[in-house]
Parts: C-alpha cells; structure tokens; sequence
C-alpha cells in the first residue's frame, strides 16, 4: 500500500508525492504526519501531512536559527534515511545545497 503527502517547507506548497510506509515490530503501517518546530523561535517551518495520520513533532532548526543536534539548520532528513528516499525531487535539491553549505562553511572537519 502507499500513501500520499503533501509537502510544505519554508512557507510553500512543494504539492503531492508518494511516501513509504514505516516498519514497527516487522509491521508495515502508515507513515506519521510530521510538524518539524524549531527549538529556538517556535517556527513550524516545514509539515509532512499524510491524510489520516496521526501528527509527530521533530524539534530541529530553522533556516534562519544555529544548528541543532549537530545537523546544519533548515534541513529535513536528519537521522531518517527513508524520509530522504521520499523527498520530491525539488526538496531533494534544497537539501543537498543546505548540506553542501554547511560542509564548505565547517569542512575543516571542526563542526
Ligand atoms: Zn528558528
């Protein structure tokens, strides 16, 4: 089975794209919704919304705020590797240019 969400990130209707199931205790079930609220000013700067779905609050850093938890600010896939097999192709985009940001401005490896 697949379900669709709707992205939005900085502000803006990135529109619909599939995303994958989770596995819980070698279940397959429906993927959270997901509010990601900078820890800093409060800002719920990017939602995952999954028809249906109960909602699940990540706490990380907004564009304009520091970093947090030692990943670089504004980005979606932190630890979630299936998320970043999900993203639509436009926020694939904007994650790789955040990440190579942040590489060239900490890549004396002091970060
Ligand atoms: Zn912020």
């Amino acid at each position: 089975m697949t379900w669709e969400a709707t992205w939005w990130v900085d502000g803006r209707n990135h529109g619909v794209a599939p995303i994958s199931p989770i596995t819980r205790h070698a279940e397959v079930q429906q993927p959270a919704s997901r509010v990601f609220l900078c820890p800093h000013c409060g800002e719920v700067w990017a939602r995952i919304a999954v028809p249906g779905a109960s909602w699940f609050a990540v706490s990380h850093s907004c564009r304009r705020c520091p970093r947090y938890l030692g990943y670089p600010s504004g980005t979606l896939c932190l630890w979630d590797t299936e998320l970043l097999e999900d993203l639509p192709r436009v926020l694939l985009v904007r994650e790789f240019e955040l990440y190579a940001k942040w590489i060239k401005e900490h890549g004396n490896g002091r970060y």
